[in-house]
């Protein structure tokens, strides 16, 4: 059993255990059940968190690291931040976090 489609790791085996078992006792599931914006190094000091939809399986395909950015949602987070700002929802000063200051939103050219 893996957590997601995008989170290839064994949480547990069927065949050798109930699903209650895994669901309850998986050192993997447990982590992930009890993981936290605080135990996101990068994440938890983002200004685009309320913007973001991270994902723990893309950071981990991405880069190999679950508790890390999810490039893929940090650049999703600069573009809904760019439309929000365009639609007057935020102001034109709102920040871009230092981290992503090198990623341009999505449409421009330059990734
Ligand atoms: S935008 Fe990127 S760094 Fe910021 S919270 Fe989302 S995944 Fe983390």
């Amino acid at each position: 059993m893996f957590p997601c489609v995008q989170l290839r790791l064994p949480a547990g085996n069927l065949r050798e255990r109930s699903l209650r078992q895994i669901w309850e006792e998986s050192p993997l599931w447990l982590e992930l059940m009890h993981l936290t914006m605080n135990d996101l190094d990068i994440c938890r000091t983002c200004e685009l968190q309320s913007l973001c939809l991270r994902c723990h399986g893309l950071a981990r395909l991405e880069d190999g690291d679950l508790r890390g950015p999810a490039r893929a949602k940090c650049t999703e987070a600069l573009a809904r931040r760019q439309v929000l700002m365009e639609k007057g929802a935020l102001p034109q000063d709102y920040p871009v976090p230092r981290h992503l200051s090198a990623v341009r939103p999505v449409g421009t050219g330059v990734e």
